[in-house]
């Protein structure tokens, strides 16, 4: 019997009753266990829906952020994603648990040693890289799908470039303290951007993004 598995439903509950309605994003959040990608102190408020801190000053997103954005990435089984802030890796395990190619970048060498790690252990099939992600990852471009798990200035243009025709870019943008998740639709050389307000996250730091160290 895996640990935590009825704090995971009950996470799912919340999840799905906040409007998040795709059955693959809510089975791919039934399956990880978020609970083995924090620091074992917070093991109990794992499946909380709250974003909850992973060293290094950063965080691991809210559940129901992460399912957001998932749900708006559109992605089905066999699609390439490219994802910026690896973090923890839970958000990376959670696409890989839906049978997408997953390729992540972080800039912080500490905490993707550590997400290596525990993917590895977990066996979820993840190409990662250390280093500035708002400039992307051209050797494994075009991508269906790019989400960044930190709040940008703006959306870089690296990015809108190297997503695939038909695919879709996810990324908070807004000021320091607050950010709306910002939903980029490429369609030829046509893009097309939608919104929603209200979230917070840690910046996107680098050379598309806020500067900082
Ligand atoms: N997706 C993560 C997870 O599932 O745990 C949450 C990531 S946390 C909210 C944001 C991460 O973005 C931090 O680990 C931070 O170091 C990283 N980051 C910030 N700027 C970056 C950049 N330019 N390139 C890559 N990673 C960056």
């Amino acid at each position: 019997m895996r640990r935590f598995a009825a704090e995971r439903e009950e996470m799912v509950q919340v999840i799905r009753e906040r409007g998040v309605a795709d059955e693959r994003v809510l089975t791919a959040l039934r399956k990880v266990e978020r609970h083995l990608f924090l620091p074992e102190h917070f093991a109990g408020r794992a499946y909380d829906d709250t974003s909850l801190p992973i060293g290094e000053g950063q965080t691991i997103s809210q559940p129901y952020t992460v399912a957001f954005m998932t749900e708006a990435l559109r992605v089905k089984s066999g699609d390439k994603v490219l994802e910026i802030g690896t973090g923890s890796g839970y958000q990376a395990a959670v696409l890989a648990a839906m049978g997408v190619w997953v390729f992540t970048i972080e800039r912080n060498l500490e905490l993707l040693a550590g997400a290596r790690r525990i993917l590895e252990r977990l066996r979820y099939r993840v190409a990662s890289h250390g280093g500035d992600g708002t400039v992307g990852w051209t050797a494994h471009a075009p991508y269906q799908g790019i989400i960044v798990t930190a709040a940008a200035p703006d959306v870089p243009q690296p990015l809108m470039d190297q997503l695939a025709d038909g695919g879709r870019l996810v990324i908070p943008v807004g000021g320091r303290d607050v950010q709306s998740i910002v939903v980029v639709e490429r369609r030829g050389e046509e893009y097309i951007r939608t919104e929603a307000p209200g979230f917070k996250f840690v910046p996107l730091i680098g050379k598309m993004g806020w500067s900082g160290n």
